[in-house]
């Protein structure tokens, strides 16, 4: 992530600039408030406003005039009880808006979470800047050959340079033939190509940028699925980061997440049903389960 000089500058003048105010502050998100976090090679996460803390999802939860007389202990033990019983509402009066730079290819998995506000960089207003996510070598892998949405042995010797090299070759090569259309020549009469036109040829690893806003509830759905193992690399490291983020931002609601939604496992009937027959001593085996084969596979990956 290469910031450049202005834009450092402008981000310590905003960290530099404080207010008074009766709002609540977070003070683990102040710290986050404005800095940018890199993620991949050029891409970015910044936290530009945020709403609420943990005690605003008790007091929405209890509904209360002001502070209350809880202890913090007290407000702990409800917010794992709101998430334990996927009581939501609360955690919907928090709220976060990001600055995120990232590659096309990702932006179209992460759009799909339809319960956000974004504003996207306009390519057809602006010109787009000349940056490519190129993975790492130890990110460069083949095919996986358990799954079909992921990736399995890392690329070695003439195979990844080759790889590597055609991907920065095709990169440079439909970035120059942007920046060729979209310049006008005076001396021989080339007008030039609109930018919504000449953006068409630009590879799906350039890098784009939004400002997302999003409620703390679907924050958390939106994490589950993207900071899950199952989750492609280059999703999984901005939820990542995110994550480490909202940990500072609202602590104990962080704590509940991670324990009851990260950590936790969702049980099918089923699944309930096997598990107590084996706590009564029963050998039960895929046939006798009632699961179907990849239930079944999933259900030993986590019980044995
Ligand atoms: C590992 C992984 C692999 C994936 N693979 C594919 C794939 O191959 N192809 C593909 O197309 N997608 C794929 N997806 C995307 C996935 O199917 C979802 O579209 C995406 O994760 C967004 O989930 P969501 O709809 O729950 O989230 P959001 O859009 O954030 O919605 C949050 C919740 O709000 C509710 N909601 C939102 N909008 C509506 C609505 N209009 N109607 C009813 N309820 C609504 C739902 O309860 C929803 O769960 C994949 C996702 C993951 C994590």
């Amino acid at each position: 992530m290469a910031l450049t000089p202005e834009q450092i500058a402008e981000i310590e003048a905003q960290r530099a600039n404080s207010a008074q105010t009766l709002r609540a502050v977070s003070p683990g998100m102040e710290g986050r408030l404005y800095t940018a976090h890199p993620v991949l090679d050029h891409g970015l996460i910044r936290v530009i406003d945020y709403m609420g803390d943990d005690e605003a999802i008790c007091q929405a939860a209890r509904v209360s005039y002001g502070k209350g007389t809880k202890a913090v202990s007290d407000d702990r033990g409800l917010i794992r009880y709101l998430m334990r019983h996927w009581h939501s509402t609360p955690f919907e009066m928090c709220e976060v808006k990001f600055h995120v730079k990232l590659p096309v290819f990702v932006a179209r998995q992460w759009i799909r979470h339809r319960t956000a506000n974004v504003n996207e960089y306009s390519a057809r207003y602006s010109i787009l800047d000349r940056e490519f996510y190129i993975p790492s070598a130890d990110q460069l892998a083949a095919q996986s050959k358990q799954n079909n949405q992921g990736r399995g042995e890392v690329l070695q010797g003439e195979e990844a340079a080759r790889v590597l090299d055609l991907l920065r070759e095709d990169a440079m090569r439909s970035y120059d033939h942007y920046e060729d259309m979209l310049t006008p020549d005076t001396d021989t009469g080339k007008l030039g190509l609109a930018r919504e036109l000449a953006r068409m040829n630009l590879p799906a690893n350039i890098y784009t940028q939004w400002y997302w806003k999003i409620d703390l509830h679907n924050l958390f759905h939106f994490l589950r699925l993207r900071a899950d193992p199952h989750a492609q690399y280059e999703i999984r490291v901005y939820a990542e980061t995110m994550c480490d983020i909202v940990k500072d931002w609202v602590p104990s609601a962080y704590e509940a997440f991670e324990d009851y939604r990260l950590g936790g496992v969702n049980l099918s009937g089923k699944a309930v049903e096997v598990l107590k027959r084996r706590l009564a001593g029963e050998d039960v085996t895929q046939e006798t389960s009632g699961m179907s084969k990849g239930e079944w596979r999933e259900f030993a990956g986590v019980w044995g």
